[in-house]
């Protein structure tokens, strides 16, 4: 899928700002028919908004029936939505550690299982899952933060051998430290120690995310699934 292929009806959650904000205006940008599903249900011109919250099936059920009224079946579906909780193990509460897994999570399962629904209907479709170098490198203070991206890795590859077969590939495409409203909260030092780590010698940019979401979703990469994709600048050296 690129600009010259057919337009094809995409859903992406938390894409009213941030790194889903710039990959929902990456797919309108390449032709392609855009719903946007977070909590504001605001979204960039040009697509769909939708007022879903991912924790709840019904919602992400209803913000795919919408999406499949406006543009058809959804073939492409990038669960983006994600919310921090940081905290020392000690001071991690149950709450702080529901709410980040009911989101990131629970929250994918969802939007994976609905989709999944549509796409073998359709004989086909992309699944990718917004994880985080964190994932696999580890940061203190992200106990239950990094278990949900660690844990949407099990979730593409288990499904990566249910539906393979069926045409559907489902990737995680794992950025690094990027320029968002989430990284703009860092504290000056914490910030200067990980630009310090980045062999890129900078923060990511919301476009380096999205150009390898468009990748993932392209028939290029029909052949590409249950992979880790690390957009970090060479920080986790490939993992
Ligand atoms: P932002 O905080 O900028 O945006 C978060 C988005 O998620 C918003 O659109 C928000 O919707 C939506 N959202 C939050 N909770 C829910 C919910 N319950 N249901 C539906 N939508 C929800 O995040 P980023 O752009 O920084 O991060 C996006 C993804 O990238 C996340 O999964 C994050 O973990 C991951 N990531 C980010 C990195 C970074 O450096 N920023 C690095 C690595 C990974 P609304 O605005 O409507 O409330």
């Amino acid at each position: 899928m690129n600009e010259t292929a057919s337009p094809r009806s995409v859903l992406v959650t938390g894409g009213s700002r941030g790194i889903g904000r710039t990959i929902v205006e990456r797919f309108l940008a390449d032709g392609h028919r855009v719903t946007c599903a977070s909590t504001s249900g605001e979204a960039p011109a040009g697509a769909l908004g939708v007022a879903c919250d991912v924790t709840d099936a019904a919602q992400v059920d209803a913000a795919f029936a919408a999406a499949e009224e406006a543009h058809g079946p959804v073939t492409v579906a990038v669960a983006n939505a994600g919310i921090t909780r940081d905290t020392l193990i000690l001071r991690m509460s149950d709450d702080d550690w529901d709410a980040v897994v009911d989101v990131n999570l629970k929250g994918a399962f969802h939007v994976a299982k609905r989709a999944t629904r549509s796409m073998l209907r359709a004989k086909g479709g992309r699944l990718v899952f917004i994880g985080s170098v964190v994932g696999l490198h580890g940061t203190p203070g992200q106990v239950n933060y990094a278990a949900t991206k660690t844990g949407l890795i099990g979730m593409a590859r288990a499904l990566t051998r249910e539906v393979g077969r069926k045409g559907i590939t489902a990737n995680v495409v794992a950025p690094g430290f990027i320029e968002t409203e989430m990284t703009a909260v860092l504290p000056e030092e914490r910030r200067a120690e990980y630009l310090a780590q980045i062999p890129a010698g900078r923060l990511g940019s919301t476009d380096d995310v999205a150009a390898a979401v468009a990748f993932l979703a392209s028939d290029q990469a029909r052949y590409i699934s249950g992979a880790v994709v690390p957009v970090d600048g060479g920080l986790g050296m490939g993992h």
